[in-house]
């Protein structure tokens, strides 16, 4: 015997696909849209098509965007550039209002144990931004934990060599 009929079992496992989300807490997710009106299910699967085909990555910063280019490479001088592992890091500097360069996003750190070394992470991208500009600091803002201490000291051992200025923000990211 199947516990849940076919749809709302199809939702369930789709709910539980997501990071933090237990069985219990999906079968919650899918009994609530089984609840919703036509349209408020309508607004909830258009909202996830919707990231899928209009969110891309900045092809300066790597950051997600709307556009080829995201609103603060636009608009912001490049003289300092904050290196960050993942977009959700830019949110959370952006939220402090204090800082107003632009951003260069990793995606991931280097973890010998997991095995992502440094060409698994968007270094290239970052060193060759400073070649092309004219980049006066970085900010080194991956988090406080191994792997974050251990791109931060990697890819300042590769940038100090040529004359920027590198500074580690001392307690990652808030
Ligand atoms: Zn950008």
């Amino acid at each position: 015997m199947k516990v849940y009929i076919e749809p709302i079992g199809k939702l369930i496992n789709e709910f539980s696909k997501l990071p933090g989300v237990g069985t219990k807490t999906a079968q919650r997710f899918a009994y609530k849209v089984v609840n919703m009106s036509e349209d408020e299910a309508k607004e909830f699967s258009d909202a996830i098509l919707n990231v899928k085909k209009n969110v891309k990555y900045c092809k300066i910063c790597g950051n997600f965007s709307e556009k080829e280019v995201c609103d603060i490479c636009e608009e912001r001088s490049h003289d300092v550039i904050c290196v960050v592992k993942e977009p959700k890091d830019v949110i959370a500097i952006e939220k402090l209002n204090e800082y107003n360069g632009v951003y260069h996003v990793l995606h991931g750190t280097i973890s010998p144990l997991e095995g992502i070394g440094p060409n698994d992470i968007d270094i290239k991208g970052l060193l060759s931004r400073i070649e092309k500009g004219n980049v006066k600091e970085i900010i080194m803002a991956t988090n406080p934990d191994v792997e974050g201490e251990a791109t931060a000291m990697y890819i300042c051992g590769l940038i100090k060599p040529l004359g920027i200025k590198v500074t580690r923000l001392a307690h990652g990211i808030p």
